[in-house]
């Protein structure tokens, strides 16, 4: 047998996930010398062995069987033998070109929960239990390469016994950066209400007993702090509410385990696959009846969002407490998640009667993922703890390095460079200075990771949005202004790989258009550096601006004027009996004169209007509360639609809905059920999308379509669209999956459309 040598360099999410401990069991197991690190590009191997050991230790790493590893790219040259029997993991360097390798969160491993429930085991009931397979990354990593010394364990100093491990290359917890137990690791402390030591024993015990004496526990998590109460006691929900000012908002809700939430849920095996996998998402499933869960958790709403334990503290805590907990994040409304334990007591103190702190900090907020499933497949409504900061490959390397700064509500950036782009992680509504700070800083952050200062820089059209001011005013170099819902639908097709021409429907609530108004009900055919607008939606005036979506019931007047000119009496309609009659008459002459209204065209308004009007809600509590609720009436069984028309004279033309309204209307009033009527409604989106779809398969021949917009999270309406459209012979539907369909998904939209316009030879 003759010795050869190969360099084997391997790149994607291969670090703080026991990459390197598996590669040196493999290379054993093949009888293979050598050496394995780590640099902040990814590992590389330097192999030596026999031909036939070579390939199969190659066959072993492409294989690649650990959960959380993720190798995208494998490069393999030959190199010079040498004569080495022994085959050794060296440590980090930190050179060359940067991708992040740092891992995102990982959920608590079979492995590590066993030994936490052992009463034998020296890390029972610990809650800082983790391996090279588990615990925490993203959220500790202060810097990269990823090694203890760069993370937030790096004040606690290994025992014996847990350096042992760490040094054992046979070990699950070889080199596992923030291993660690109850001797020398972090430890958790209980506090009272007002910051006070509360001097339990146990303090995860002691917490459990107060959540079953419904008091409000504050506990320190992974990516933030939570706000918890027992899921299945009214008085304990309501409380939690009226501190958290969130009147309506539906709550997530965590279960011990599969058969709880089978117990609770009804369950697709897709749900169940969703809820178990390693990333622990907050998955939107429809409750069962009756069920033990209070209502007030989610009220009027079918849906639940349930998650499973993700850390040992989670795991202990709903053990002892023997009962669901509303698992909600520990913030007042919409500010961003609190993470320090001074910050902590400092703004939930109103809110929670126990603090469950611990002394390891957190370096980087990253708030709960959200997914549901669409068509079969998952869709992630939010991407951020357990997704982040994995790369997102795209098709066209992005030359220069590019920062996109998002949009206002559900806010996430992103930074391209090379062939990734990275999405970070969840910021929330851009809306006052303390957001702003956070945004700025997970900005800094993920530029100190990937060592890059992007001088691209992409940004909404909206002139005033916080992340537009944030581009314009403080940072150098060339900005690239993005239109909405062209951004929408670069990020579908960033995340299928497409690279245009594309036809694209992006329906959400609201986006800047070039015009100055409110776009959002769009057909667009897309290149990265371009669209056109093909066709859109007729506008709604809105009378009284914004103040009509927090007063759907104003939609709905707006959206009955314009389909009923002849007039229609308001009196058959028991939604006006709700609105004060003097704010009713304003509204009217407002319309009437056509002073203080906007014209809007997102079809999420005609989602706020029938909600409105048909289910009688005036109002809306938080942001979509209608709309969704309007969702989720729909009766899945309705086959029937009503008819539209596509106004061809229009430049560009428009769908006109009020031949839908007047078909509603008039089932309203014969006694036709909203749930049958909202079944209805979407069977004709659904359809009108159909119409849309050919009319730019018409002009721009059988293109790939795209599905994006806020719109595209109700799963409804995405499933009628996509058996609208992909009829025989009909082009391929592309869903969102693993960015958000919503403005958590733009940022990357922006990126890849910045980067197509920067490579542009300038003329
Ligand atoms: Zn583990
Ligand atoms: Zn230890
Ligand atoms: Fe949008």
């Amino acid at each position: 047998m003759s010795l050869e040598g190969r360099r084997i360099e391997i790149r994607g999410t291969v670090q703080g996930v026991g990459f390197r401990p598996w590669i040196w069991r493999l290379a054993r197991e093949n009888g293979i010398g050598g050496r394995v690190s780590n640099d902040s590009r990814g590992v590389t191997i330097e192999a030596f062995g026999g031909n036939r050991a070579l390939e199969s230790f190659l066959d072993g790493i492409r294989a690649s069987p650990l959960p959380a590893a993720e190798i995208r790219e494998l490069l393999c040259e030959t190199i010079p033998p040498e004569l080495s029997h022994e085959f050794v993991i060296v440590a980090s360097r930190r050179a060359g070109e940067l991708q992040v390798s740092i891992p995102p969160d990982l959920a608590t491993c079979e492995d590590c929960l066993a030994e936490i429930f052992d009463p034998a085991d020296r890390r029972h009931r610990y809650a800082f239990t983790n391996c090279t397979r588990c615990g925490p990354r993203f959220t500790i990593a202060r810097e990269v390469p990823y090694d203890r010394a760069a993370t937030t364990m790096a004040p606690f100093r290994m025992c014996a016994l847990c350096q042992a491990e760490f040094d054992d290359p046979a070990n699950r917890r070889f080199h596992a950066q923030p291993n660690a137990c109850p001797a020398c690791g972090p430890a958790i402390e209980a506090l009272s209400g007002s910051g006070e030591p509360a001097f339990w024993e146990d303090p995860i015990r002691g917490a459990a007993l107060a959540l079953r004496a419904d008091l409000i526990v504050a506990l320190k998590g992974l990516g933030g702090f939570h706000l918890a109460c027992d899921a299945t006691s009214s008085a304990a929900v309501e409380r939690l509410r009226r501190r958290k000012h969130r009147e309506e908002k539906p709550f997530a809700v965590m279960v011990r385990g599969i058969e709880e939430a089978e117990a609770v849920a009804q369950l697709s095996r897709e749900e169940r696959e969703l809820l178990l996998s390693p990333e622990r998402p907050i998955v939107l499933v429809r409750r069962r009846d009756g069920t033990a869960l209070a209502p007030e958790v989610s009220p009027d709403n079918p849906l639940v969002g349930l998650l499973l334990p993700y850390t040992p503290l989670h795991h202990l805590l709903l053990s002892d407490a023997g009962r669901p907990l509303v698992m909600t994040s520990g913030n007042l409304s919409e500010e961003p998640i609190v993470c320090g334990n001074g910050e902590a007591v400092r703004r939930l103190a109103s809110i929670a009667d126990v603090f469950l702190v611990h002394d390891r900090e957190i370096e980087s907020r990253c708030d709960d993922s959200v997914a549901r499933i669409v068509a079969g497949g998952p869709v992630l409504l939010r991407r951020s703890r357990g997704w982040v900061p994995r790369s997102i490959p795209v098709r066209e390397p992005f030359e220069e390095p590019v920062l996109a700064c998002g949009g206002h509500l559900k806010n996430t950036f992103c930074i391209g460079m090379g062939p990734c782009a990275y999405l970070g992680p969840h910021i929330g509504d851009l809306e006052n200075l303390e957001t702003l700070a956070v945004f700025e800083e997970a900005v800094e952050r993920l530029e100190r990771f990937l060592r890059v200062e992007p001088e691209i820089i992409a940004h909404d059209l909206h002139p005033q949005y916080v992340s537009t001011l944030y581009a314009r005013d403080t940072r150098a170099g060339r900005k690239f202004a993005v239109q909405h819902h062209h951004a929408h639908v670069a990020s579908a097709m960033a995340e299928h790989g497409l690279s245009g021409p594309v036809i694209g429907v992006a329906w959400d609530g609201t986006g800047y258009g070039p015009d100055g108004t409110a776009w959002g009900g769009e057909l667009l055919l897309c290149r990265l550096e371009s669209y056109e607008r093909l066709a859109t939606l007729r506008p709604v005036p809105l009378a009284g601006g914004e103040t009509a979506i927090r007063e759907p019931w104003r939609i709905a007047l707006a959206l009955l004027r314009d389909a009923f000119p002849e007039g229609l009496s308001l009196e058959r309609l028991p939604l006006f009996a709700r609105v004060d009659r003097r704010a009713l008459e304003l509204a009217r002459q407002m319309l009437e004169a056509g002073v203080n209204v906007a014209r809007a065209r997102g079809v999420g308004r005609y989602f706020d209007g029938f909600g409105s009007l048909f289910l009688s809600r005036p109002f809306s509590r938080h942001e979509g509360q209608i709309a969704l609720a309007w969702n989720v009436a729909a009766d899945p069984e309705q086959q029937g639609s009503y008819p539209f028309r596509v106004d061809l004279a229009a430049s560009p033309p428009e769908l006109d809905l009020r031949p839908m309204l007047r078909g509603a209307v008039s089932d309203f009033l014969s006694g036709v059920s909203a749930g049958a009527i909202s079944g209805r409604f979407h069977n004709t989106l659904a359809t009108a999308a159909g119409a849309l779809v050919r009319l730019a398969v018409e002009r721009a021949g059988n293109l790939p379509v795209v599905l994006t917009g806020g719109c595209f999270q109700n799963a409804l309406l995405a499933e009628r669209v996509v058996s609208q459209v992909e009829q025989a012979d009909g082009p391929r539907v592309f869903l969102h999956r693993r960015v958000p369909p919503g403005d958590g998904g733009l940022a990357l939209g922006q990126a890849v459309v910045a980067g197509a316009l920067a490579r542009r030879p300038s003329e």
